[in-house]
């Protein structure tokens, strides 16, 4: 064994309320049960948050975590997650980011930091080595994400809100450096707690437990993410654009507010577009060498290149081509704050209810002259910006549409039409924060034909194995593109004959999923952690993290009836490149597979399987939610 170590066993403990600095350390138990990431904030606030909390109030529960990969050498592991209770959804919540502030973070001594309360005046909290202090941020108020990082650079790693968290928009993100936690309205949470950001600096230095076994796995891992076409080449090349000629040309991409299957003037916004006409240089998450992010230049400018989620969501969602208007948009929203994802949901929503004459406004397809003035207006909370600053579901109540409000649990589906993609029907019906596409993103292998894109034959299966695996990797911390080359650098998934893959895929899918490899995975952790993971554990840890998920949902109401798709999306189609979605086949196969009731709740002999004790989630808190 080593002396060094992955982790610091450590979580830093700050209540804006009261003031009070604290710490929290995390056992052994708790870490082989929960790893860290995502899995150990949710047995966090598990622990201490109150069933029911309004999201926005000083009893939600933010807490930011980082993973055992993050500050070694462990590939694509310098991310981190914010979880919190949604003040879009009701509902628990992950978002994901790449900047900075995890590893400075965990430099600083801490795995995690948990927020809770709220400040009587807008803070910034500063961790710097050992000191942890409080700090007034009232000047820096209304600052957007760009200028409030560069104005206080010297400080060390931010996360920071723009206006749009500030102003309690239910889908503002959090930002730190140029990446962005965006999904679910986190940066509400923080703006409800008047936390303009956090900032961190530290210098320990961290290393594998068992840097032999370590080393043996990561050799190994190197090669596979090298030799993959995605991480290898496609990613460097072309970023997550590269999917706008992958799912739009199978009618997986939304066009027109999710209304129709494909979109004619492709080739303006992909991927290969970009590359050869805008692209300058890449960017990427701290210590990650694939670096799929990209900067170009747009009217004549230098901006952060929009990602496949944004480019579809405010590009051929709103029916506009112009990929300079696009990368305005883009930078907009991550100036003020926003999810761009479920803005460009939103802004689709109000084109169709005025196009349907439901709803008066200026927004129509097609038109991209005021999109600009509509985001400013969201961030800020004027005129029609107010309404739609609370998402789809609420605009959909308040004037209705809901069979084309394209929301699963209040989350704006990201982009794939799952009527191209049947199993991520499955998968944003089921995903604990609604319609997510990083968790049972089976639109890849339906996009290639391993599991046909229609019908339901082998659905459950895949979506269920994807959501407990992406849990165990999210909580580790690796970057989900590592699901490419761990998963099928594989000499039994490389060498099979295409053909033969799919017939096994399609049919044997209960054997499919128990023979993927995840060696690669649990290698790695085990030389990090110094005590031996095996496949299997990986796997335990990501559906015990993912029941227990759905048990603290269904405690806040969650059940069958909210497992399901938008209304348009259930009927049946004729569209060419679309399927119907027999939803209702797929959840009862799904739940079976899971180990739930009719009600979609996890029975009790399956919690106690996964050893979730019960008796500790329905109790009183511990004292750090409440005030
Ligand atoms: S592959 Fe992209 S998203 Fe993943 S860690 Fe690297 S830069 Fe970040």
């Amino acid at each position: 064994m080593g002396s060094k170590t992955a982790i610091n066993n450590c979580v830093l403990c700050v209540n804006l309320s009261s003031r009070l600095i604290s710490t929290i350390e995390i056992s052994d138990f708790e870490r082989k049960q929960y790893l860290g990431g995502k899995g150990l904030a949710l047995k966090l606030i598990f622990d201490n948050i109150k069933t029911g909390v309004d999201p926005l109030s000083p009893g939600n529960i933010l807490v930011m975590m980082t993973g055992p990969t993050c500050g070694t050498a462990a590939p694509c592991g310098g991310r981190f997650v914010v979880v919190g209770k949604s003040p879009l959804t009701g509902i628990f919540a992950s978002s994901f980011s790449g900047g900075g502030f995890g590893l400075a973070l965990k430099k600083a001594g801490y795995d995690g930091i948990m927020v809770t309360g709220r400040a009587d005046h807008p803070v910034y909290i500063k961790v710097d080595h050992d000191d942890v202090s409080i700090c007034d941020a009232t000047q820096y108020w209304g600052m957007d994400t760009y200028d409030f990082q560069e104005t206080r650079k010297k400080d060390g790693d931010w996360v920071v809100i723009g206006p749009a968290g500030e102003n309690l928009v239910k889908f503002a993100n959090i930002a730190s450096a140029r990446r962005l936690a965006g999904r679910c309205g986190l940066g509400a949470v923080m703006g409800s707690k008047m936390l303009k950001g956090i900032v961190a600096k530290g210098n320990k230095k961290f290393g594998p437990a068992n840097p032999e076994k370590f080393k043996k796995a990561l050799k190994i891992a190197q090669k596979k993410v090298k030799a993959h076409e995605n991480t290898g080449k496609a990613l460097g090349e072309l970023g997550t654009p590269q999917n706008i000629r992958i799912f739009g040309t199978t009618a997986i991409m939304p066009v027109k507010n999710f209304s129709k299957p494909y979109f004619d003037k492709l080739e303006q916004v992909s991927g290969e577009t970009i590359r050869d006409g805008h692209k300058t240089k890449n960017h990427g998450c701290t210590g990650c060498f694939i670096k799929c992010g990209r900067y170009g230049k747009f009217g004549g400018k230098e901006k952060v290149s929009p990602e496949y989620e944004t480019i579809a969501m405010m590009g051929p969602n709103l029916d506009i081509s112009d990929l300079h208007k696009i990368a305005d948009f883009n930078e907009s929203l991550n100036r003020l704050g926003l999810d761009s994802i479920s803005a460009g949901s939103v802004i689709g929503f109000a084109m169709e209810l005025t196009e349907k004459g439901m709803l008066e406004s200026c927004l129509r397809f097609g038109d991209g002259s005021n999109i600009k003035d509509i985001l400013h207006d969201i961030a800020y909370r004027k005129g029609l910006g107010n309404d739609l600053a609370e998402g789809v579901r609420h605009m959909s109540e308040k004037y209705g549409g809901k069979e084309f409000a394209n929301h699963v649990k209040g989350l704006e589906l990201a982009a794939y039409d799952p009527r191209g993609c049947t199993g991520q029907g499955l998968g944003f019906a089921t995903a604990n924060c609604g319609a997510t596409h990083l968790s049972g993103s089976t639109h890849s292998v339906e996009a290639d034909s391993y599991l046909h894109p229609h019908g339901t034959r082998a659905k459950a299966h895949f979506v269920k194995f994807m959501q407990d695996s992406f849990d165990a990797i999210n909580s580790a911390i690796f970057c989900i593109q590592t699901a490419y080359p761990f998963l099928e650098e594989n000499f039994a998934y490389k060498y099979t004959p295409d053909p033969i893959l799919k017939f096994f895929m399609r049919n044997l899918p209960a054997l499919a999923v128990a023979t993927t490899d995840l060696s690669d995975y649990s290698g790695l952790l085990s030389g990090l952690l110094g005590y031996p993971v095996s496949g299997g554990n990986f796997y335990k840890v990501g559906e015990r993290i993912f029941n227990l998920e759905r048990y603290l949902n269904n405690q806040e109401g969650i059940s069958k009836k909210d497992d399901t798709l938008p209304g348009n999306m259930l009927k049946p189609t004729t569209q060419e490149g679309w399927g119907d979605i027999d939803l209702n086949k797929m959840l009862n196969q799904y739940y079976r597979l899971r180990g739930w009731d009719k009600n979609g709740r996890p029975k009790p002999k399956l919690l106690k399987k996964l050893s979730i004790q019960i008796q500790q989630l329905t109790k009183e808190t511990k004292g750090y939610g409440r005030q």
